[in-house]
C-alpha cells in the first residue's frame, strides 16, 4: 500500500497520498477530516459521480453542501467552508471545469478535484492549484475491473488528518488491492493512450452519425464518451453484443450504461436535468478492444440490435470482413463484475 501511495503521489505531483478501501471511503475521509475541524460546509459543482452527489446532498456525514456553477464558487464560500469540490471531466457528462480559475476563486479553502476520469496521464490537478486530488482507484488506476480502492493525493498535513480518519473508521485498503493497484500503475499510460485513441475515434464517428443527437467528449481526451440518442437509449443497451452493459468504468472491456437509471439514479431528477444528465444520455467506458470491433457493435446496436438488422444501412467496412481482433479479457470470459452496494 505504501508503495502505491508513493507512486501515486509522484504521478500527481503531490507531497503525499493516502489510499483507502474505495473511492467513496476516500471522499468520506476528506469530509470527515475537514468536519472534525469544524469546517462542515462544502461548496460543490455538479455533476459529480452519483454517490458523491448523494453523500454531499444527504448530509450523511454532517456536511452541508451549497451547489454552484464554477462562477458562483467565491460567493458561496463561508467562514465554515472546509472544501470546494469539483470533478473534471465530470461523471457522466464529461463536462470540464477550468481548474486554475476555480482554484483562484477558492481563496484559502482547499480545492478537492476528482481526477478519476482523466488520471494523471491526462491531467495533474495539483499543478493547476488543486490542494487534494481524489481517485476512485477502482477505475483506471487498477484498470482491470477486478479491484476496489481509492486514494487522495495531497500535502503531508492533510495526509496526516486523512490517515487518522482512516485508522479510526476502517476504510483501509486491502494489501492485495495495494499490490494490484501498484501493478496497474505500470500499464496506466499505455492503457490510457490506447483506450483514449479508440474513444476519440468513436466520438468522431458518433458525432457524424444521424442516429446520434449529441456527443460529449472532453477536450483533454480520455477513454470516456457520452452521447445522446434520437431513439430509445435502452434499445442501444439491449442491442450491444461485444460491449458490456454494466456500470463501473476504466476496465479493459468497453462498458455502456444509462446514467439516469443506473449510476445517477440516486440524484433527483431535477438536479440531474439541471446539470446536463438527460434521459437519453448514455455513458460509455471505452476499453482496449480494436476500434473496428467496438464500432461495428455500436453501429448495429444503434440500429436496434440484431432484431433491427433489416434496417441496417450498408457501410463500407474499414478492414474488409476480417475480425479486427478480440480483447484478451473478452476471450478470457469478459469483465469481472465489481462488487459493491450500488452503481458505480
Ligand atoms: C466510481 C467513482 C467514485 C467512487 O469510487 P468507488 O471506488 O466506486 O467507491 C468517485 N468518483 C468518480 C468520478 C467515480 O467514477
Amino acid at each position: 500500500m505504501a508503495r502505491f501511495e508513493t507512486a501515486l503521489a509522484r504521478l500527481e505531483g503531490t507531497e503525499s497520498a493516502v489510499a483507502f478501501a474505495s473511492g467513496m471511503a476516500a471522499l468520506s475521509a476528506c469530509l470527515l477530516a475537514r468536519g472534525a475541524q469544524g469546517l462542515r460546509h462544502v461548496v460543490a459543482v455538479r455533476p459529480l459521480y452519483g454517490c458523491s452527489d448523494h453523500l454531499l446532498d444527504a448530509g450523511l456525514l454532517g456536511t452541508e453542501v451549497t451547489w454552484v456553477d464554477p462562477a458562483g464558487i467565491a460567493a458561496a464560500i463561508r467562514p465554515d467552508t472546509g472544501l470546494v469540490m469539483v470533478e473534471t471531466p465530470a461523471n457522466p457528462t464529461l463536462a470540464e471545469v477550468d481548474l486554475r480559475a476555480v482554484a483562484r476563486s477558492c481563496g484559502t479553502v482547499p480545492l478537492l478535484a476528482d481526477n478519476t476520469f482523466a488520471t494523471p496521464v491526462l491531467q495533474r490537478p495539483a499543478e493547476r492549484g488543486a490542494s487534494a486530488v481524489l481517485h476512485s482507484a477502482t477505475k483506471y488506476l487498477g484498470g482491470h475491473g477486478d479491484v476496489m480502492g481509492g486514494v487522495v493525493a495531497c500535502d503531508e498535513e492533510f495526509a496526516r488528518a486523512l490517515r487518522q480518519v482512516r485508522f479510526a473508521t476502517g476504510g483501509v485498503l486491502h494489501p492485495l488491492a495495494g499490490y494490484l493497484l501498484l501493478r496497474g500503475l505500470s500499464t496506466l499510460p499505455v492503457r490510457m493512450r490506447a483506450a483514449s485513441a479508440t474513444a476519440a475515434e468513436l466520438a468522431r464517428r458518433l458525432a457524424a452519425d444521424p442516429r446520434v443527437a449529441r456527443v460529449h467528449y472532453p477536450r483533454i481526451g480520455g477513454a470516456m464518451v457520452a452521447f445522446e440518442t434520437h431513439g430509445d437509449p435502452h434499445a442501444v443497451i439491449a442491442g450491444v453484443r461485444l460491449i458490456t452493459p454494466a456500470v463501473s468504468l476504466g476496465s479493459v472491456d468497453t462498458l455502456i450504461q444509462h446514467p439516469a437509471s443506473i449510476s445517477h439514479r440516486i440524484v433527483a431528477e431535477g438536479d440531474r436535468h439541471s446539470s446536463g444528465i438527460g434521459d437519453r444520455l448514455l455513458r460509455m467506458s471505452v476499453g482496449l478492444e480494436d476500434v473496428e470491433d467496438v464500432w461495428r457493435d455500436l453501429d448495429q446496436a444503434l440500429d436496434g440490435g440484431p432484431a433491427g438488422r433489416g434496417a441496417h444501412r450498408a457501410r463500407p467496412a474499414a478492414h474488409g470482413d476480417v475480425p479486427a481482433g478480440v480483447s484478451a479479457s473478452a476471450a478470457a470470459g469478459g469483465p469481472v463484475p465489481v462488487p459493491g452496494p450500488g452503481g458505480r
